[in-house]
């Protein structure tokens, strides 16, 4: 542990998902799991951990106490529904103002740190760190930049008011924190950022819930047969996410499956629009004469999600850009072997020929290979399986939460000596990077 300050209590803002939803569908993914699984274990080591983010229904109690130590404030800003996600930047203000209020009611020195996460939390959390007085730690989960770079076809590009705001927040951030090297990379080459306030942390699985188990009993609670073959996908369904890449990579095994027991397992729900929405996965699966072998499970929690992993014989991550990809290490963690994109923090989740298989780029012929070299070994699966339960040991939350609090104490060991307020501290860089990711 960094020996120095640690917080109190934090504010950690999450303005456009609350971790109280269920993922796997909507706006609702890895970044909720991350906020629940790093507060709650933040809190059992003593801080208070208030979480704001907006509210989406009127049911939504402004004040939750969501577990010991963990408090989710529910800031009314702009209608419960029918704001997208792409709506929220005209509601940051309504948001911080509710944010500033909230602390003003309070004590003076309230709050310690604030821990945004995603762009548009960076930007509530730049005004209150003004107002506080308090460092401001950023985490950006996904970058417009990034994902812009690789798009999946039909997928519509961020648009430059995020790229641009982006910008600004991790010009403004005290310190970033990024989920692997590469991300840090990214950071530095495309954003201008200072690597020396950058903290490398990478996230978890709970590995309490996700750990290897008995496939039949797995595949029995789910009621699914005990000698099928699964291809699963976990996760939103959404063009980036690339489920359509694995629904006709399978197509020719399926149809070349004499034992007719090879299906493709697709579990999440709707996010955003576009190709690879499950109507359109399932208008491909028919025009590609398979649909009678692909099953569509909604989200699911992850008291049933594990028995998805266990009951699976390869789970694929066939993603256009992943900043780490939590299913990866929680299919590893159950002890299932993944085939994923070679992309982002991918290629750290995943041990490439020991634990799954890279593959580079998203060629549908490509992915149809690769698969079948993996179905048709079941020895070289189990090996991996195995492999892949030890290596996804490696990443707890409880580690992820280690290294979230040796960053905390060096932002907030810094701080006093040059944080000022005064938006001026990274001005000229700030022009210098926009103009760079402008052009
Ligand atoms: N998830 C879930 N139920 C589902 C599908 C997904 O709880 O039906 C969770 C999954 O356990 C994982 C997260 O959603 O923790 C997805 O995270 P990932 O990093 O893979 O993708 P993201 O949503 O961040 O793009």
């Amino acid at each position: 542990m960094t020996a120095g300050p640690t917080p109190r209590r934090i504010a950690l803002i999450s303005v456009h998902t609350s971790p109280l939803a269920q993922p796997g569908t909507g706006d609702a993914g890895g970044m909720n799991v991350y906020v629940w699984q790093t507060a709650t274990r933040l809190a059992r080591r003593g801080i208070d951990v208030e979480i704001f983010t907006r509210a989406t229904s009127s049911t939504d109690q402004p004040v939750v106490d969501a577990a010991p130590g963990v408090t989710v404030r529910n800031v009314v800003a702009g209608p419960f529904d029918g704001l997208d996600k792409r709506d929220l930047p005209s509601q940051l203000c309504a948001f911080s103002a509710n944010v500033l209020r909230a602390e003003a009611a309070q004590e003076p020195g309230y709050y310690d740190l604030i821990h945004s996460h995603y762009w548009l939390s960076g930007q509530v959390g730049w005004l209150a760190r003004d107002r506080w007085g308090v460092p401001l730690i950023h985490t950006a989960h996904t970058l417009a930049a990034v994902k812009n770079a690789a798009l999946a076809a039909g997928d519509a590009a961020e648009p430059m008011l995020r790229v641009v705001g982006e910008q600004q927040v991790v010009d403004e951030a005290d310190r970033l924190i990024a989920n692997t090297a590469t991300e840090v990379a990214e950071l530095v080459d495309m954003y201008g950022a200072d690597p020396s306030r950058i903290d490398v942390v990478v996230p978890g699985a709970d590995l309490d819930r996700y750990s290897p188990g008995d496939r039949s009993a797995s595949r029995a609670v789910l009621g699914l047969r005990p000698d099928d073959v699964f291809v699963t996908f976990v996760g939103r369904i959404q063009p980036l996410k690339a489920p359509d890449v694995l629904v006709a990579a399978m197509a020719p095994l399926i149809k070349a499956d004499s034992t007719s027991r090879l299906r493709v397992m697709v579990v999440g729900g709707p996010s955003g629009s576009g190709l690879a929405q499950p109507t359109a996965l399932i208008d491909l699966a028919e025009r590609l004469g398979i649909a009678d072998r692909v099953d569509f499970l909604p989200p699911q929690p992850p008291e049933r999600l594990v028995h998805v992993y266990r009951a699976s014989d390869v789970v694929a991550v066939p993603s256009y850009s992943e900043s780490f990809g939590l299913v990866a290490i929680e299919a590893q963690a159950c002890g299932v072997p993944v085939i994923a994109a070679r992309v982002g923090g991918l290629g750290v989740a995943v041990n490439d020929g020991r634990t799954g298989v890279l593959v580079d780029g998203h060629d549908v012929d490509e992915w149809t290979r690769r698969l079948s070299e993996l179905l048709a070994d079941p020895a070289r699966r189990a090996d991996m399986g195995r492999a892949a339960g030890q290596h996804a040991l490696q990443f707890s939350w409880e580690h992820t939460t280690d290294s979230l609090l040796a960053g905390y104490t060096r932002a907030m060991s810094a701080f006093g000596r040059h944080a000022q307020p005064d938006g001026g501290r990274f001005g000229l860089r700030r022009w210098r990077n926009r103009a760079k990711v402008m052009a």
